[in-house]
């Protein structure tokens, strides 16, 4: 995930089956599969394939490649492509039909930076302990790339065929500028699916138990807006009427006091749908109620005081930054305030720069949006052929958990795609603790004991989406 959004995976890990260093080679069905899967990752981890001077995204990516040639890729159906200090990769996996579209496996093999005298270990040296596994990119998510990896070399040791390509794509820059997640993109315009292992993901109770797992079908974009207020200034002793700051605060307020008008879509209706039956009951009621009526004025107000609700049910803009004059004794010849917004899906920037424009109603504010290189894309329609291998995947490790169709609050490498039109969904297997969660943080980690369930989701969610 890249830098401006919140993590939304919840990664968490059955605290129960713990296993040691050398353990799991031999504690699951797919055990070579599983032992390097712990290889791949330890190598991955001390790749520092941070942006800029010394980014070691390529030589990742080569080592990935030599990986997947040995585990019986052509060496011509995995290729690398240099793009300014970092790579991309595309590996394909030959389906029977070349005539179908192919099914995507993204990931990214970048991270973000991380400095090793804020650490209590060095973030570039992979260190397990206590059955977890310590390092840049433990999380986010170097993990997945592993286990999609070496899933991928399993089901070619297996010797199965898909019916359509199986292509795994790894972007080299999704936490910064997102350059070579476009340049992907645009070379899988119409590909049948795409599967993220950087989005969804399972919870997992301060208890260690699954709580649940989050499907991820659809994100917010990320928009940033510059508001900006001029006057001719003066002495401050002269007081006039036009005075930059206070027509920035009489604009602010009417932007604060604004609210989107609420929407709902298939990710979003289901999520409420499934949550409800984990509120409270005050919060179900409402859940449910703006689940069959979206424009139900009692629910919106409920689910708009909490914090944890008010972004599922429309865009929301906030004021995060405030600046303005230039002397303690001068009128203020400039204000300006930065709004952050986070846009329902199918809502374009330009249609939120005109809400806000209107709201503030003062033709005197200029507005800029800062282009920070995200996109706004629509929400994947809800499959029930996605959910059931998701769900047949779980059942190895996490029977029975409740899936929750869930909307990220924040860019992935996904809206790329669905702003082409691919439908794409975050399906990491990985389940982590609120309390674990340290992606982009210091001493990131994640246990051990989601590779041997890891490699089994992965296995079966290529095999059913595949055919
Ligand atoms: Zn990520």
């Amino acid at each position: 995930m890249p830098f401006n959004t919140l993590p939304v995976r919840r990664r968490l890990l059955i605290a129960a089956c713990a296993f040691g260093l050398s353990a799991p080679a031999t504690a699951g069905p797919n055990p070579a599969a599983e032992a390097q899967t712990l290889d791949i990752l330890k190598r991955a981890i001390a790749f520092r394939t941070v942006a800029g001077p010394g980014n070691q995204t390529p030589q990742f990516a080569a080592y990935l490649k030599e990986q997947l040639v040995a585990g019986g890729f052509a060496a011509e159906d995995v290729t690398i492509t240099p793009v300014d200090d970092t790579a991309y990769l595309i590996a394909r996996y030959r389906g029977s039909d070349p005539t179908l579209k192919p099914l995507l496996l993204s990931g990214h093999m970048d991270v973000v930076e991380a400095k090793p005298a804020d650490w209590q270990r060095d973030p570039f040296t992979p260190v397990i302990e206590n059955g977890y596994i310590y390092g840049r990119g433990a999380t986010d998510m170097k993990f997945d790339d592993a286990l999609m990896a070496a899933s991928l070399i399993d089901l070619k040791r297996q010797h199965f065929t898909p019916k359509r390509d199986v292509v795994l794509i790894l972007s080299g820059d999704e936490e910064t500028i997102m350059k070579t997640t476009q340049m992907l993109a645009a070379q899988f315009p119409d590909a049948y699916m795409l599967l993220n292992g950087d989005g969804g993901g399972g919870n997992l109770g301060e208890d260690g138990k699954p709580a649940y797992y989050a499907l991820e079908g659809a994100e917010k974009a990320y928009g940033d807006y510059t508001l900006t207020f001029t006057n001719p200034g003066g002495h401050s002793s002269a007081p006039r009427k036009e005075n930059a700051i206070y027509e920035m605060a009489a604009a602010l307020t009417r932007i604060g006091n604004h609210q989107f008008t609420p929407q709902l879509n298939d990710i979003t209706k289901a999520y409420f749908t499934a949550a409800a039956d984990r509120a409270a009951p005050k919060t179900a009621a409402a859940m449910r109620a703006f689940a069959a009526d979206p424009t139900d004025k009692q629910a919106i107000a409920a689910l708009s005081a909490d914090p944890a609700h008010v972004g599922r049910i429309g865009t929301t803009c906030v004021a995060t930054m405030l600046a303005g004059g230039h002397a303690l004794n001068a009128l203020p010849q400039r204000a300006t305030a930065n709004i952050n917004c986070r846009i329902f899906p199918g809502t374009s920037f330009q249609q939120v720069q005109d809400e806000l424009v209107r709201v503030a109603d003062d033709p005197r504010m200029q507005i800029h949006f800062i282009d920070t290189g995200t996109t706004a894309s629509p929400a994947s329609p809800m499959r029930a052929d996605v959910t059931a291998a998701v769900k047949e995947g779980l059942a190895f490790g996490y029977k029975g958990v409740p899936i929750i169709p869930s909307m990220a609050s924040g860019a992935s490498d996904s809206m790329w795609f669905r702003v082409r039109g691919v439908p794409s969904y975050g399906v990491a297997p990985i389940f982590i603790k609120d309390s674990d969660d340290f992606s982009h943080g210091l001493n990131e980690r994640t246990q051990l004991s989601n590779i041997v369930p890891g490699v089994a989701y992965w296995k079966v969610l290529i095999r059913r989406l595949s055919s």
